[in-house]
């Protein structure tokens, strides 16, 4: 048997009951193949694979707070600290009620490459509770995140691992979070990004994983003989990630057409009004039906199980934005048939493995998640920089080097495929030039 399908063995004997880590390291692994079988003695000697699959740590808590009501609850929290190879630890935090151990370490595993592919010194890292944030008072979610902070703090720091945001986790709780932090350890340092800008935030960090995506799709487009001006674009999602990406499309002369949240989707043949979703989403917190009641040109429909939501509407690209495995096959079948063209993930693993290997089969430029939405990463650690210089960029130069930033991982994954023979297929690229660095720094450290 290969060393590579002796190590999926393994972990899936040791993982049985956690599906999205394994098909994350599935997916991952499967591409590796080539660039393991060059040196398969060598890694099978230093267990190499079976170290990258198991996370350094996994710290999981209790989280008890007070509702309105004065009823105590109680939520499940965890972090996991996956991988220090090449700096501290770096991922987001999540507040969903979906939130158990397979989802937070498929999303720590998939955190190593893409801080990886960033070029910048951060590890991997991921973090979250089943907490739903959804239809909670401020002062509920501040009682939340204060008793989240209060055990998380022990295992967090600026030099060993700094938390960011996810879904459920934007401004407002980075805030409590980071306000607890500070009165408990008398620190006041960025221990966490995706901070306030009066409280050590970077410009241009609530824009970036959006900004990013378009950036790299906009590359992406260009090195195959396309132009992402005119391009009409299926965005799902209503978050932080499909606002910003909405928004830098318009700006790049795109025109994005759809959004959705967990209730219902947008369809507005004129183009997203990104003035009303920010004023829908951001401001009041409510459902997309509003943004429709607002728009005449927009169609709302409900969401509905085995409908095909944003991903039956016409278009040249697809920008999934929301959450996991919500583009699946038959979607892929739906995009393929009206003329899809690129794909670029904006969440984390939104298409399943069969969707992407039709897409891919079917000829549609295809980029991971783990590359295409970096952006946000990047730019937190660009925030890290600032706090440690102890000094704030302007919006431009954070925008200049993001957008460098998002260019390059590009050209390092078009350049990764095609020396290991794949030309085109971003997938592999993105794996295998995340991998190396990582296996490179193991390797150099030794046993640890
Ligand atoms: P947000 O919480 O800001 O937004 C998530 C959006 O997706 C919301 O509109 C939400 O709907 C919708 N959504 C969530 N679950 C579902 C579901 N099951 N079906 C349909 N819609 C759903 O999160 P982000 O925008 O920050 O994150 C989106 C994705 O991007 C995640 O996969 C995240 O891991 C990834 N990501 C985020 C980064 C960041 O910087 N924020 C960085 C890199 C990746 P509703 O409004 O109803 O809640």
């Amino acid at each position: 048997m290969s060393y590579v399908d002796e190590v999926f063995e393994k972990v899936k004997a040791k993982n049985s009951h956690e599906p999205e880590f394994l098909q994350a390291v599935e997916e991952v692994l499967e591409s590796l193949r080539p660039v393991i079988e060059k040196n398969e003695e060598k890694f099978r000697k230093d267990a190499l694979l079976e170290r990258i699959t198991e996370p350094e740590r996994i710290i999981s808590f209790r989280v008890p707070w007070v509702d309105d009501e004065g009823q105590v609850q109680v939520n499940r929290a965890f972090r996991v600290q996956f991988s220090s190879a090449i700096g501290p630890y770096k991922g987001g935090l999540r507040l969903h009620p979906s939130v158990n151990q397979s989802i937070i370490k498929f999303l720590g595993f998939e955190q190593i490459f893409k801080n990886s592919l960033t070029g910048l010194p951060i590890g991997g890292g991921k973090g979250g509770s089943d907490f739903d944030p959804k239809g909670k008072s401020d002062r509920e979610i501040m009682a939340f995140c204060q008793s989240f902070m209060t055990e998380l703090y022990k295992y967090i720091g600026k030099d060993t691992d700094v938390p960011a945001g996810d879904i459920g986790v934007g401004g407002r709780e980075i805030g409590f979070l980071y306000g607890q932090y500070k009165r408990i350890t008398g620190l006041y340092e960025g221990v966490l990004t995706g901070k306030g800008l009066t409280y050590g935030g970077s410009l241009a960090r609530t824009e970036a994983t959006g900004y990013g995506l378009l950036y790299l799709t906009a590359e992406m487009l260009k090195c195959n003989g396309q132009d992402i001006a005119g391009k009409t674009i299926a965005v799902s999602g209503a978050g932080n990630v499909a606002i910003y990406a909405i928004e830098k499309a318009q700006q790049l002369g795109a025109k994005p057409v759809t959004c959705s949240d967990s209730t219902g989707w947008i369809y507005d043949p004129e183009g997203i009004d990104v003035a009303l979703l920010k004023e829908v989403k951001e401001v009041k917190r409510a459902r997309l039906s509003e943004y429709a009641a607002a728009r005449p040109s927009a169609q709302y429909q409900e969401k509905q199980n085995g409908e095909h939501g944003v991903w039956s509407v016409k278009c040249d690209v697809a920008l999934p934005c929301a959450t996991q495995n919500e583009l699946d096959l038959e979607d892929a079948k739906m995009l393929v048939a009206n003329g899809c063209q690129a794909v670029a993930e904006g969440a984390n693993m939104p298409t399943t493995l069969e969707a992407t290997e039709y897409l891919q089969k079917n000829g549609v430029l295809f980029c991971p998640g783990k590359a295409a939405n970096a952006g946000g990463v990047a730019t937190s650690a660009l925030e890290m920089s600032q706090n440690s210089e102890r000094l704030s960029w302007s919006f431009e130069e954070v925008d200049q080097k993001l957008q460098g930033i998002m260019v390059n991982i590009f050209h390092n994954l078009d350049h990764a495929a095609k020396e290991y023979g794949m030309e085109g297929n971003y997938v592999a690229g993105a794996n295998i030039a995340g991998f190396l660095k990582v296996a490179e720094a193991m390797t150099a450290q030794g046993v640890v």
